[in-house]
């Protein structure tokens, strides 16, 4: 058995990011660049007004301006630049090259066509957004690894991009197994349960963007291994559940060993989710999550999920971590690293009722879990703990 540490450890050095794909901008959310972006022009590409108002020259302050012309944004004109004179300007236009000082409309007096300004506080450069003060044409716009988000869209357009390269998302398969699953929806007779972890995996991912296919198969060598076989001919990520531990109707694992799915590790030393198993062919990565449904989306949180970001470039890939300290006092057995569903208000984190590895009730309240390392038995009120944020 391994901690869970070096189980991380393996993830990060055996899966691999996937293919590039070139994709719209604007269907590029939620992906991550394969390259960065460098910017083909400079932002602001001419020196722009940031102000309805009127452009002119700062050693002409404190004299009346004649005000000549007017430059709206768009205007591509060159507007000539004499002294004595100033520009009506609106937000966004450019600055005739000559003037060097933009002066806000509701801070001036204007008869006619004369221009008082009454700023106090301007200075020289006032109220002009400086080319290239945002960016410079050749310079990196965004790095490689970059998580394309709405305002990631926006910049990358407004370079004047209309495609981009990224890594593509995987696609995944989740099998349940289990003979007493019964589909929501249908009867329940005594001695069986609703099926729930394919839906909650399915949700889990949905919000990675991704849209498994599922199937649900009996506890059964033949009907468990031909499933997996399709699962792995046809996707990059296959998450199996239930039926990995070592009882007399778990084929899962004796399955993966026939198909010759490679195996990276099996079995942690943690709570929940000893058995977990994670292996790999060719094309396809596998994780056989245990049945218990929380320790089932733990495992998926903390191994699966990560994996998937690596698949698709994130350079992050696990959840993003706090140190908070602790409401309560916590006492756990030595020798496992523990996964407590927890919830943080980020000031503080607070435990959860119901723990067990088959209880969803506190999971579905849970905003994060309290990881515990293996060896710490006692953990005092006040103490910081490691907290890894949920999605
Ligand atoms: P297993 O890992 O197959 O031994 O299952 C462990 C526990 O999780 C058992 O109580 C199962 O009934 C339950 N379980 C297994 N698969 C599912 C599922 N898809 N949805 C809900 N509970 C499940
Ligand atoms: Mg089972």
């Amino acid at each position: 058995m391994i901690s869970v540490e070096e189980a991380k450890k393996l993830i990060k050095e055996s899966v691999l990011p996937l293919a590039v794909k070139e994709v719209d901008v604007v269907d590029a959310l939620g992906y991550f660049l394969s390259e960065s972006i460098i910017a083909p022009i400079s932002i602001p590409s001419f020196n722009q007004s940031a102000m309805d108002g009127y452009a002119f020259c700062f050693e002409e302050v404190n004299q009346p301006l004649t005000i000549v012309e007017e430059v709206a944004a768009g205007d591509v004109r060159e507007v000539a630049v004499e002294k004595g004179n100033a520009v009506r300007i609106f937000t966004g236009a450019k600055v005739p090259s000559g003037y060097d000082t933009v002066v806000m409309q509701e801070l001036t007096e204007v008869s006619t066509n004369q221009l008082t300004v009454k700023d106090q506080g301007l200075k020289k450069g006032g109220n002009i957004r400086l080319k290239a003060s945002q960016i410079k044409k050749g310079d990196i716009g965004l790095e490689k690894g970059t998580k394309i988000t709405a305002a990631g869209v926006g910049f990358i357009s407004a370079l004047g991009y209309t495609k981009v390269k990224v890594y593509e998302s995987p696609r995944v398969a989740i099998i349940a197994t289990g003979d007493e699953l019964v589909k929501p929806g249908n009867e329940l007779k005594e001695g069986q349960i609703f099926e729930s972890n394919t839906f909650m995996l399915q949700a889990a991912l949905n919000k990675l963007m991704i849209t498994p296919t599922i199937s649900v198969v009996e506890d059964n060598q033949k009907e468990t291994q031909q499933a997996i076989a399709h699962a792995i001919q046809n996707n990059e990520m296959v998450l199996l559940s239930g039926g990995i531990s070592v009882g007399d109707y778990d084929f899962v694992k004796e399955s993966l060993e026939n198909l010759g799915v490679e195996d990276v590790f099996y079995k942690i030393k943690q709570k929940p989710g000893k058995p977990l198993f994670f292996g790999k062919t060719n094309s396809c990565y596998v994780f056989g999550l245990p049945g218990n449904p929380a320790a089932a989306l733990s495992c998926f949180y903390q191994y699966a999920y990560p994996a998937i970001n690596l698949m698709k470039g994130n350079l992050a890939p696990f959840l993003p971590k706090i140190n908070l300290s602790i409401t309560k006092q916590l006492k756990k057995k030595e020798g496992r690293a523990v996964f407590y569903k927890g919830h943080t208000d980020f000031k503080s984190v607070t435990l959860l009722e119901a723990q067990g590895s088959d209880m969803l009730k506190s999971f579905a309240i849970a905003n994060c879990f309290i990881y515990i390392q293996a060896e710490k038995t006692v953990i005092n009120e006040n103490e910081l703990v490691e907290v890894h944020l949920l999605p």
